[in-house]
C-alpha cells in the first residue's frame, strides 16, 4: 500500500502516514520520528478509511498522485491522512456543507496543506462545485446521510472517470440486529448498479454500525 506504513508502537500494530506538514498535527494525533522523517499515526477509531486498512483492505485505490472528491469532510481527521498519502501531486477536493465545521476544517487542516480545496456545498448539488474542472480517480463518501448512496452515485456520474474507484461509508442502523442489518447492506448493494463491487468491509469493532464499499465505476 503506497504511502501508508506499519509501525510498532509500545508493542502494538499500527499505521501511519508520513506527515506532508512536519511539526503541524490536524487533531490529536500522536507523531512519530523516525530517521528524520515524521510519521503521523493514523487512529482506526477516528478513521473509517483506517478502519478499513485495519480490516484488510483488498485494494488501497488512494496513492501517490491520485485525485480524490472527497464528501463530509467534517473537521479532516481522514482528509489530512489522505493529503499526506497523495502528496503535493495529488489534490483532494473536500466538501463539507456546514459552514462552522467547515471553518474549523479550514483553519485546523487545509489551510497548512496545499494539496487540499475546501468547498463549502451541498453534496446533493455537485453540479455547484465549480472548482472541479477535471475528472476525478476516486470519490470517497461519508457523510452519514439517509440517502447517502444516492448523493454518492450522483457525485460519481458527474465527476468519476471511468474505471475510476468509490469508496463509500454506509452508516447501517445498528449491527445488534443482524437481519436488519444485513438487508441494510443489500439494499445498498443493489444500487450500485453502474459500479463491480470489490469488496464490502464490516468496521466493527473499530466503528459498531458501520460499512464501507469499494467499488469501481463502470461508466
Ligand atoms: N469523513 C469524516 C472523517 O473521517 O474525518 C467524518 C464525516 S462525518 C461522519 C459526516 C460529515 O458529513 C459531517 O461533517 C456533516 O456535516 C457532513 N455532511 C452531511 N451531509 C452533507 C451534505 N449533504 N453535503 C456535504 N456535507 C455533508
Amino acid at each position: 500500500m503506497d504511502n501508508v506504513f506499519h509501525l510498532k508502537l509500545n508493542h502494538e500494530d499500527k499505521i501511519a502516514t508520513k506527515n506532508l506538514v512536519p511539526g503541524i498535527k490536524a487533531y490529536k494525533e500522536k507523531t512519530l520520528s523516525i530517521k528524520d522523517v515524521e510519521y503521523r499515526i493514523w487512529n482506526p477509531f477516528r478513521s473509517k478509511l483506517a478502519a478499513a486498512i485495519m480490516k484488510k483492505l483488498e485494494l488501497m485505490p488512494i496513492k501517490k498522485k491520485t485525485s480524490v472528491l472527497y464528501l463530509g469532510a467534517s473537521t479532516g481527521t481522514t482528509v489530512s491522512h489522505i493529503s499526506d498519502i497523495v502528496g503535493t501531486a495529488g489534490k483532494i477536493f473536500a466538501v463539507e456543507h456546514s459552514s462552522r465545521v467547515a471553518r474549523e476544517f479550514i483553519n485546523r487542516v487545509a489551510i497548512h496543506r496545499p494539496n487540499i480545496i475546501p468547498i463549502i456545498e451541498d453534496a446533493r448539488m455537485p453540479q455547484n462545485y465549480f472548482a472541479i474542472y477535471e475528472k476525478i480517480d476516486v470519490v470517497y463518501a461519508d457523510i452519514a446521510q439517509q440517502n447517502q448512496t444516492e448523493i454518492a452515485i450522483n457525485n460519481c456520474k458527474m465527476y468519476l472517470k471511468c474505471y475510476g474507484y468509490l469508496l463509500l461509508v454506509i452508516k447501517a442502523r445498528s449491527i445488534d440486529v443482524s437481519k436488519r442489518y444485513q438487508e441494510i447492506t443489500n439494499l445498498e448493494l443493489k444500487k450500485l448498479k453502474c459500479f463491480s463491487v470489490i469488496q464490502k468491509i464490516d468496521l466493527y469493532p473499530y466503528d459498531k454500525d458501520h460499512f464501507i464499499i469499494l467499488a469501481k465505476f463502470l461508466q
